[in-house]
């Protein structure tokens, strides 16, 4: 018989970034260019054979991002197994949003919660703010770039620049966190 692995995750991210289309993406291989923002949480499950022997069943809070229910997300992270912080490459306030997320979470989740940060949105490479890593030739000032790799592999996280949109890294994103957790 295989083994089942039943995994807790949530997501977390500034209101916008695309934590829902992931999710959609992810579960129905679906995107929808006019989605309406979740109130509160959405539970969803998602079942995944890794190999022919290991099956995993994925238990997904989307979270919504905003303020006003900051309050509530201690309640989707405690026992969360993994936790997937997204920002979007448009938008560098969503890269210090999901940094302070990713702080909380170092604090008071569980001391093994494995977390990967998604920087989404990939395909609107044109309007990116959010570089990966630090171009060999530097561009000006300090503050005019930001690099989400370097800060990743620094805070020890998984990383993945993801497009709902196209699809781009989202099964590479949760199968990577499978087979860092099953390997724990
Ligand atoms: P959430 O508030 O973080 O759950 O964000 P949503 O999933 O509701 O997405 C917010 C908006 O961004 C919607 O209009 C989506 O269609 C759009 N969106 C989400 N992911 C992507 C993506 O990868 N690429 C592009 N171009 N738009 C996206
Ligand atoms: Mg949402």
């Amino acid at each position: 018989a295989g083994k089942l692995f039943q995994f807790k995750l949530v997501l977390l991210g500034e209101s916008a970034v695309g934590k829902s289309s992931l999710v959609l993406r992810f579960v129905k291989d679906q995107f929808d260019d006019y989605r309406e923002s979740t109130i509160g949480a959405a539970f969803l499950t998602q079942t995944i054979c890794l190999d022919d022997a290991t099956t995993v069943k994925f238990e997904i809070w989307d979270t919504a991002g905003q303020e006003r229910y900051k309050s509530l997300a201690p309640m989707y992270y405690r026992n969360a197994n993994c936790a997937v912080v997204v920002y979007d490459i448009t938008q560098s306030s969503s890269l210090d949003k999901a940094k302070s997320w990713v702080k909380e979470l170092q604090r008071q989740a569980d001391p093994n919660i494995v977390i990967a940060l998604a920087g989404n949105k990939s395909d609107l490479s044109a309007r990116r703010v959010v570089e990966t890593e630090s171009p060999a030739v530097p561009r000006g000032s300090e503050q005019d770039w930001i690099d989400a790799k370097p800060y990743a592999d620094e805070a020890g996280l998984l990383f993945f620049e993801t497009s709902a949109k196209t699809a781009t890294n989202v099964n590479e994103l949760f199968t990577s966190i499978d087979k860092t957790i099953s390997s724990q």
